[in-house]
């Protein structure tokens, strides 16, 4: 029992040593990767379900590794936040994403995720506003995209900044909701103009019916509030219908589109859509 203990130790020790080699690799890698050229954006959009029409696009960021090949944001997004390669790279996607978004129809919005150090770095908003001003993308074509877990537990200057964000004419929108706490309490707090529905509530829709009863209620929250609700993850047409059904604003999953790039978007808007 001693030696397999011992042996279960050291199975961990290695583990954890080879886990922070490769995390202090990866962090190696990520700030050469800005200068290297090695992100892109991807857009997916999002669908209006009572008309079917493309509303706006999410910008998701993709790193194409050298030797690794794509790494998933999931994976290095965290890592960026952890080691202060969040705001050099957060502000490379503000610039392209507006950029980008120059190319749409107008009457089409860009989202683009946010992590909470973005909001609180003094500064961030002038920033922005003077992305916009290069690009010439009028705010009320921006959405920033922040997770309910993003404001937990922070202090004021997070609800300070996301204030003068939405004055300009930005909208904010909730990202993932129903996955953090005390979720109804910052619909009162924050100025909120949308919520997107986490997935893992759209993947049990048609199954659960406690999913259903969820995401009901957060729809009909929604419309009383007058906040627009998108569902994450479409991926049937009986989800579709459900959600639709129960007067959901948008869909936005692999049923509609996935990431791609911004040109790509475009031409499948126009063989969709033609003008
Ligand atoms: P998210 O903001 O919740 O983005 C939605 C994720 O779901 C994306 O993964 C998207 O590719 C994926 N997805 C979309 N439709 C479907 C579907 O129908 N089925 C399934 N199974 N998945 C779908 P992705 O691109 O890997 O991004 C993961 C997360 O990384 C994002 O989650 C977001 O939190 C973060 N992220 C991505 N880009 C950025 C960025 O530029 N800045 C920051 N701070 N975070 C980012
Ligand atoms: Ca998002
Ligand atoms: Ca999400
Ligand atoms: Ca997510």
């Amino acid at each position: 029992a001693k030696r397999s203990g011992r042996g279960t130790y050291r199975f961990f020790v290695d583990a954890m040593a080879e886990q922070s080699r490769s995390r202090r690799l990866l962090e190696e890698d990520l700030r050469r990767a800005l200068s290297r050229g090695e992100f892109a954006l991807h857009y997916q959009p999002f669908v209006d379900l009572a008309t079917g029409g493309v509303r706006g696009v999410e910008a998701l960021i993709r790193w194409f590794h050298p030797r690794r090949g794509l790494i998933s944001p999931a994976e290095f997004i965290p890592v960026a936040e952890e080691c202060g390669l969040i705001d050099p790279i957060g502000d490379w996607v503000i610039q392209e994403a507006v950029t980008a978004a120059r190319k749409l129809p107008r009457h089409m919005t860009v989202a683009i995720n946010l992590s909470p150090i973005q909001l609180k770095r003094p500064g961030f908003t002038l920033g922005v506003i003077h992305a916009l001003g290069d690009s010439g993308l009028s705010p009320e074509r921006l959405e920033f995209e922040i997770t309910e877990t993003a404001l937990l537990n922070q202090d004021g200057s997070i609800l300070a900044a996301l204030g003068q964000l939405r004055d300009l004419g930005i909208r904010i929108s909730l990202d993932d909701f129903g996955t953090g706490y005390s979720s109804l309490s910052y619909l009162r707090s924050f100025p909120i103009d949308k919520i997107k529905i986490d997935r893992s509530f759209v993947a049990d829709l048609v199954d659960s019916t406690d999913s259903a009863a969820i995401v009901r209620a957060v729809v009909g929250l929604g419309h009383d509030l007058g906040i627009e609700t998108t569902a994450e993850g479409v991926e049937t047409s009986d989800q579709a219908v459900m959600l639709t059904a129960m007067g959901c604003t948008a869909g936005q999953g692999y049923l509609y589109a996935r990431p791609a790039p911004i040109d790509d978007i475009i031409a499948s808007l126009t063989t969709r859509y033609p003008t």
